[in-house]
């Protein structure tokens, strides 16, 4: 075969090349982290997880990440974005949150944290560390341990207050 291995789209300088090479491009980071779960970095996956992680922490569904994807131009099915998020959060790189039975988030932060959840929008959003308290959890039956502890405080819009009168 003699096609030279797709250049990756970008507009940012080349990292700089002193110390340790390429140390400080996400795309190389994804790549490196996508081999490490062993993922092989193909485009879908390095385009999908440019999306993901290259923005900061974030909350997403296939749905969303799809439409972004969409109008990013990024050719890829509703099916792959799902096996891609499944296969992220399987190799730890994503953590995977169910709000309902049909609601599945994808969280790019996968250190213990908790959300709020705005019912009306769906949206998903970190609570501050530290702000919430889990006590008396019961003892974990026989034979397991408690993984984690996920709290989804729900928030609805309060009644208006203070107006009549
Ligand atoms: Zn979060």
């Amino acid at each position: 075969m003699s096609q030279r291995s797709p250049a990756t789209p970008s507009t940012a300088p080349l990292a700089q090349r002193a110390g340790d090479p390429m140390s400080g491009c996400p795309v190389h980071q994804l790549r490196g982290r996508l081999r490490q779960a062993s993922l092989r970095p193909t485009r879908q996956r390095v385009a999908l997880g440019w999306l993901l992680f290259g923005k900061g922490d974030r909350h997403v569904t296939a749905e969303t990440l799809y439409e972004e994807a969409v109008s990013m131009k990024v050719p890829v099915s509703l099916a792959t974005v799902y096996n891609t998020l499944h296969q992220f959060t399987e190799a730890g790189l994503l953590k995977e949150i169910a709000v309902d039975g049909s609601r599945t988030y994808f969280d790019t932060n996968v250190t213990p944290h908790h959300h709020f959840l705005i019912e009306e929008t769906n949206a998903l959003f970190d609570i501050p560390d530290g702000a919430v308290t889990v006590a008396d959890l019961p003892a974990a039956p026989e034979g397991t341990e408690i993984a984690r502890v996920d709290v989804i405080v729900r928030l609805r819009k309060a009644p208006a207050r203070g107006r009549a009168g």
